[in-house]
């Protein structure tokens, strides 16, 4: 019976092409994706092209080719020697600061996305990436600042590392999902994990003989439906760290 329905056979219900989602003008119909769903080729306003699920466009939740999003989050450099003496102590009154291996949280103004803020020169800043950069002049300001501790208040430099963009998305899935909210019930226990032991298992030994089945960490991920930030922190036994069969 639902089968009957005409707009199952000759295409999606609403035709797209010309209209304009944010950044994209939708070109053409580019058939269904694994899901069903259908996708559509699109102009971003940058110029690339991406094809995007309709639902998605007509919902409002993509606007662009990911331009968008890569301008919110480019990173603001900080000039550390022009950091005035005042600025690096007003700076350092706003951290909780504590013993040399707790979290320091910021304790002064937030921003939109939780995050601690401090501005320098008229730029709103992330407090932990002034710490980081604080701490470490020379480190590289093209990179983002990510946090060990999942805290994102947190200003310890000890509890901050460096990483790309990338890591900054993959190191969040592969926190959320694999690890344990609730301390000490790690892996499987956890309903938040995605994996199961014997996969894990499975994981590591497929790495093992990574380089004569040309398998990346980011095809693994994807074999196992997690992200490639995952199966690193599984092969350097970061996570499931309790699975020691081999
Ligand atoms: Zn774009
Ligand atoms: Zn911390």
């Amino acid at each position: 019976m639902a089968c009957n329905n005409p707009s199952k056979k000759t295409g999606p219900k609403r035709d797209l092409i010309g209209k304009v989602f944010g950044r994209l003008t939708v070109l053409k119909l580019r058939g269904r994706n694994q899901h069903g769903q259908y996708t559509w080729v699109c102009r971003c306003g940058c110029g690339r092209f991406s094809s995007v699920v309709g639902a998605a466009l007509s919902g409002g939740h993509i606007q662009s080719c990911g331009c968008l999003n890569r301008e919110k989050n480019a990173i603001l450099v900080l000039n550390v020697a022009l950091v005035t003496a005042a600025q690096t102590q007003r700076f350092w009154s706003n951290v909780a600061r504590g013993r040399p291996d707790d979290c320091w949280p910021w304790i002064g103004w937030l921003k939109g996305d939780g995050y601690g803020g401090f501005r320098i020169a008229g730029k709103a800043f992330r407090a932990h990436r002034i710490a980081y950069f604080l701490n470490r002049p020379f480190a590289d300001q093209n990179m983002h600042v990510l946090h060990k501790c999942d805290n994102p208040r947190c200003c310890n430099c000890r509890h901050l590392f460096l990483g790309t963009q990338r890591d900054n998305v993959h190191d969040a899935m592969a926190k959320g999902r694999l690890r344990s909210k609730a301390k000490g019930r790690p892996g499987e226990a956890n309903h938040n994990a995605k994996l199961t032991t014997k996969q894990v298992i499975e994981i590591r030994r497929l790495w093992r003989s990574h380089t004569a089945l040309r398998l990346t960490q980011k095809q693994l991920g994807r074999r196992f439906g997690v992200g490639r930030a995952a199966i690193t922190h599984i092969v350097a036994h970061r996570n499931w760290a309790h699975v020691r069969s081999l």
